[in-house]
């Protein structure tokens, strides 16, 4: 009997708060229609669309109603809690439903291409494979890879993380009759897990304290640097997939190197399907299907991975939580850890917040007793926190932003043969190119805001629109030659140190030299063991274990300290706790050197004294005395013109829509703190209320008919809700 006619409601990726009707079309229809993907004509285009609600009765305008072009899936793709979460998602960041479902996809089903298939394989010796095990020569690879399989099927990437060259003794061994290759029809159990070390006391009570939570229950790992917050993960995660259940860990987007894959694969005895951008589409959507089919069992992934499909969910954790990574800064803005505890509770399971320096949003709900608060306060493995000194560098001789003391204290590690890192917050060679006759500096035409200097003075380049161009050889305003790299970044730091240390490696890294992923494990294995310098940006702050780093040396903070940003202080101290947890990772005791002309500032005094425990209580204190967050929710609206009363008249526009006499209390228009950017003004309009409802509410009520304003159509506009950066 052919399938009657019904009609369709389509979430359809374009940037309008609605739903599109479609009529089916019964040829090739799938049995379970609700949340696959159809092709449907939109305008003059085709778009990609998610079936969200089934009408049996398409009603008197069907004429009206176009009929979809084609089914993509013979089964769905979205289902279940997660599409329940992400309508609540669409709802909390009012985002545009087909958006955020379209952005939940990976990349290759946003398009129209067919599921791939997910069959992952694995090996076991056949009959006369455990017959034969012990002729095969003691010691040799064959032999140690067939006891290996002796214990049943495995999958090749374990195999992979255990025997580095099984493929070549695989062949041997099928060769002979001896093994045979099956699919993992099965989600793969684990099989016996890699040694790991003793759990100390602090550890023991973080892993049995989350193997007993029954359900919905949020944990604050709050371990310093080196304490064993991934052993405590690791085992978590064992216990979850001795249940049966899967994990989904997410990692911020510097965090997840190979090492950590390695490490992953190494103890857990189970596939570990990663999920980050440096993927292939390909790899990405198999990895993420194969969740959705219960058959990847432990999920390691970045941002994006927060939309892992889980229908077998045990357990989550959001590694190093406070990272600005998770949040999505452009486009459809989410925060990945506040939409995993949203999932957590949804999929009534428990998940751990990881890290050394908790976002003071974070910490202050851990205060508050909504989350179970597990400290590890001593690092493992026996290795000694760092001593943090702080350098005055008033009055003193500065090398390129380094004083004699501190090159002399590089000299003294480097001769003990240790390793350095010099840490700067600023790629390039300078922040700035400054005429010394007549005080010109070379500017951005298109953002007001002065050119980074590259290349030892050569070129200039714009950090926030990407513009680049030669530096000029004679001031355009005075024609004086007078022209100077002002002040200090990596490449001008590399320069200095190469040439005062020439026998010695020195290796810079930034977002400049390690555009992939894979580029910073490279540069860092060259380096190896030996006496060497690394300089670079707070990508060093996390990844590869340094085992000889002995000092840090942190040029420069000051900027950091005086900035109008509410968070910059909270900002500034994780960075500086992060980098200085990079020293004395294993026997070798470690030193932090903090460069400033502030040696007195309170954040500092405070964070070197007390630690980042004692700077973040009083940190949310003043939050709480100032009414910012955590104590305040806001909301911010953004728009971009080439013309700055066109951004401001939308903005006026959507401030007349706001009712008088509410909770929510407004704060302008007015221009952004970076008020011109690639050649468009920008303004906001910023929204705050001490109570997360009642903004909710207006936004609820507002946005529709913000979509529906005429001046929307002149202006790029943005709705960010819980912002964190207010640029
Ligand atoms: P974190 O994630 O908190 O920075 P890790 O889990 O990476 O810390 O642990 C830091 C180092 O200490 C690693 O080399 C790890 O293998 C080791 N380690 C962790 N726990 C223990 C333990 N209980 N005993 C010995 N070594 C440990
Ligand atoms: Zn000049
Ligand atoms: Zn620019």
């Amino acid at each position: 009997m052919p399938l009657p006619i019904t009609r369709l409601r389509v979430a359809v990726p374009v940037p309008l708060p609605r739903l599109f009707d479609y009529l089916n079309t019964p040829e090739n229809q799938p049995a379970q229609a609700l949340g696959c993907r159809v092709r449907v004509p939109f305008g003059h285009r085709q778009l990609t669309g998610i079936v969200v609600a089934v009408d049996p009765a398409p009603g008197d305008n069907q004429g009206a109603l176009k009929p979809i072009l084609q089914w993509l899936d013979s089964s769905p793709v979205l289902g279940g809690e997660l599409l329940d979460s992400l309508y609540w998602l669409s709802r909390y960041t009012h985002a545009p439903v087909g958006e955020v479902l379209s952005t939940a996809l990976p990349a290759l089903l946003r398009q129209d291409q067919p599921q791939p298939d997910t069959t992952a394989w694995g090996w076991q010796l056949t009959g006369s494979g455990h017959a034969g095990l012990s002729h095969l020569r003691a010691g040799g690879r064959p032999r140690r890879l067939a006891e290996l399989l002796a214990g049943g099927l495995l999958a090749e990437d374990v195999l992979d993380a255990r025997l580095p060259e099984w493929r070549a003794s695989v062949r041997d061994l099928a060769r002979r009759g001896l093994a045979q290759r099956l699919p993992l029809t099965e989600p793969a159990l684990p099989l016996d897990s890699g040694p790991g070390p003793a759990l100390n006391e602090q550890q023991r009570v973080a892993v049995e304290a989350i193997q007993a939570a029954q359900g919905f229950s949020p944990f604050l790992l709050d371990g310093i640097t080196g304490s064993g917050k991934t052993e405590v993960y690791l085992q978590a995660i064992q216990h979850c997939l001795a249940s049966g259940r899967q994990a989904l860990i997410l990692v911020p987007e510097i965090g997840l190197t190979p090492q950590t894959l390695g490490r992953f694969r190494q103890r857990l005895g189970v596939p570990v399907h990663a999920l980050h951008s440096g993927m292939a589409d390909g790899a990405r959507a198999r990895s993420w299907l194969a969740a959705l089919r219960g058959q990847a069992r432990v999920i390691v992934g970045t941002r994006s991975a927060v939309f892992t499909p889980l229908p077998n969910a045990g357990l989550i954790i959001i590694d190093e939580e406070h990272d600005a990574s998770y949040k999505q800064q452009d486009g459809f803005r989410y925060h990945a850890r506040d939409f995993a505890l949203v999932r957590a509770k949804a999929l009534d399971v428990p998940i751990v917040l990881g890290s050394a320096t908790p976002a003071l949003e974070t910490l202050n709900n851990a205060l508050a007793g909504r989350y179970a608060h597990l400290r590890l306060s001593q690092r493992a493995a026996a290795a000694a926190p760092p001593r943090v000194r702080i350098m005055d560098m008033r009055k003193r001789r500065l090398h390129d932003g380094l004083s004699d003391q501190a090159l002399a204290g590089i000299a003294e590690h480097l001769a003990a043969g240790g390793q350095v890192l010099v840490f700067k917050n600023r790629r390039g060679y300078a922040p700035a190119l400054l005429c010394h006759d007549c005080g010109w500096t070379a500017p951005c035409l298109r953002c007001d805001t002065p050119l980074t200097v590259h290349g030892a003075g050569r070129r200039l380049q714009c950090h926030h629109c990407g513009a680049r161009q030669a530096a000029p050889l004679a001031c355009p305003q005075c024609a004086g030659l007078a022209l100077q790299p002002q002040g200090v970044g990596t490449e001008r730091l590399e320069e200095r140190l190469q040439s005062h240390f020439a026998d010695v490696p020195v290796v810079r890294i930034d977002r400049g030299t390690t555009s992939r992923r894979d580029a910073l494990e490279q540069a860092l294995g060259e380096l190896g063991q030996q006496p060497g310098i690394l300089v670079g940006t707070q990508i060093l702050a996390k990844g590869h274990d340094l085992p000889n780093l002995s000092l840090v040396v942190v040029v420069g903070i000051d900027e950091g300290l005086f900035s109008a940003d509410f968070r910059a202080s909270e900002k500034l101290a994780q960075q500086l706790i992060q980098v200085a947890g990079r020293a004395g990772r294993a026997q070798r005791p470690g030193e932090v050197w903090l460069q400033t002309h502030h040696p007195q500032h309170p954040l500092l005094q405070t964070l070197v004294n007390g630690g980042y425990h004692a700077f973040a209580h009083s940190e949310i204190e003043q939050r709480q005395a100032a009414g910012f967050p955590p104590f305040a929710h806001l909301a911010l609206l953004r728009a971009e013109a080439q013309q700055a009363a066109l951004a401001n008249a939308f903005l006026e526009a959507v401030r007349a829509l706001l009712p008088a006499q509410q909770a929510v209390e407004h704060y302008g228009p007015m221009p952004a703190p970076m008020p011109r950017r690639a050649g468009y003004q920008r303004t906001q309009l910023l929204l705050s209320c001490s109570q997360r409802a009642p903004l909710q509410r207006l936004l609820a009520s507002i946005v529709p008919a913000i979509h529906a304003l005429p001046e929307a159509r002149r202006v790029r506009w943005s709705l960010d809700v819980d912002p964190i950066d207010l640029y």
